[in-house]
């Protein structure tokens, strides 16, 4: 793959290489101006400072938005948001479906299972997970362009039957690049030629020594096909949110994510929003990117109605006066006139920057690169 030095992105992002040195370090890079990093870390980085930019004409904009920090006494547990990554065929979509079967509560309803681009599992210890279904880095890397980090834990799926692919090491840079910790699911064990083993060792190469290598990352052997070490993967994940200790405060005006949009025929703009503070209720009035509505409906994963959904849950929204984008932020706010000033604030910014020459233009940026 293409290498560019520090100084040489930094001088066409228009940025001081210093601040890229700090940011890469924080990013877990211990680099120096002068030497090389590669392409996806340096997206990574045009990334990191193009989030930067959004973050700050946000904060504009007087609403309950990422400034305000809730009391520590008001914070609750949240479940933990996982999601899928790893090579082209090792078994992302399989997982993702095994893991919803285990669902108990799934299970009782006999619920039609929807496509929202999330869903939530209840554990038999009546624990919840939530998993992003759209597995893939672009997805990731798209949503963590936008600015919404909504990843707690990365599942890094590997076929123990083949080895580590140019996708997997994809997502072990991305994963690292996001600072996200990732459990490694050691896939197709069921498979007479898998090899966990040789998984692990080869996985030392790109500095992920999982815990039988006596590394600190967790690693579990699965079959996706046969549903064996499932309940151990759904344990290490619940171990791994203990750790992070995951919090959000419930009881507020509700502000979420977009995972996905479209224009539906029959119900018009609907967007599947993973909530990350507050409880939504049917009938709040809320700002979604440059879009604003009220909330008609709600439905979840299981296509059932529900009246209100809270941290780390996600539900199909119902009642937005337009489509808005993947990453887009949605907060409640006080009244329509209030969400009609903000949402043509917002676009008239998203107008401005978009007719600005801005240093973010990723495409120029890289062109020369490829
Ligand atoms: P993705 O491209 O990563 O989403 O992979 P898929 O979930 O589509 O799986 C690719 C292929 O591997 C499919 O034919 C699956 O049936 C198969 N597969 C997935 N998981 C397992 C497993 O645990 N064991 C076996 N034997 N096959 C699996
Ligand atoms: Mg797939």
């Amino acid at each position: 793959p293409e290498a560019i030095t520090v100084q040489e992105l930094a001088n066409r992002m228009a940025e001081k290489g210093a601040d890229l040195v700090k940011a890469l370090f924080n990013m877990g890079m211990m680099v120096t101006v002068n030497q090389t990093i590669d392409q996806d870390t340096a997206e990574l980085l045009v990334e990191e400072f193009g989030h930067r930019i959004q973050r700050v004409s946000e904060s504009d904009v007087d609403i309950n938005s990422s400034d305000d920090v809730d009391p520590e006494e008001t914070l609750k547990a949240r479940p933990p948001v996982v999601t899928i990554m790893g090579h082209v065929d090792h078994g992302k979509t399989s997982l993702l479906d095994a893991l919803r079967g285990t669902d108990v509560v799934r299970g009782e309803s006999g619920g039609i299972t929807q496509h929202i681009g999330a869903y939530q599992i209840t554990t038999k210890n009546k624990q919840k997970l939530t998993f992003l279904d759209t597995p893939g880095h672009e997805a990731f890397t798209q949503m963590r362009a936008r600015g919404a980090n909504v990843t707690d834990i990365v599942i890094l799926v590997v076929a123990a039957d083949d080895g580590i692919m140019p996708q997997t090491i994809e997502a072990i840079n991305h994963t690292k690049a996001a600072g996200v910790p990732m459990i490694v699911a050691i896939n197709k064990c069921d498979k007479p030629e898998a090899n966990p083993q040789k998984i692990r060792e080869r996985l030392l190469e790109h500095e992920v020594i999982v815990e039988e290598m006596s590394g600190d990352v967790q690693d579990v052997e699965v079959s996706a096909k046969s549903g064996a070490g499932l309940d151990e993967l759904i344990d290490k994940i619940m171990l791994q949110a203990e750790l992070l200790e995951l919090k959000a405060r419930p009881d507020r005006d509700a502000e979420g994510t977009v995972i996905e949009a479209q224009l539906d025929k029959g119900r018009g703009p609907v967007a599947t929003v993973l909530i990350t503070r507050g409880t939504l209720r049917r009938g709040d009035v809320f700002v979604v990117g440059t879009e604003s509505g009220r909330v008609r409906a709600m439905i979840d994963d299981k296509g059932k109605q529900v009246k209100e959904a809270g941290p780390s849950f996600p539900v199909e929204v119902l009642g937005i006066g337009g489509v808005p984008n993947a990453g887009d932020q949605l907060a409640v706010v006080e009244n329509e006139q209030r969400a009609r000033e903000v949402s043509e604030y917002r676009s008239e910014k998203a107008h401005a920057k978009r007719t600005a020459a801005t240093p973010a233009n990723f495409d120029a940026m890289f062109s020369n690169l490829k």
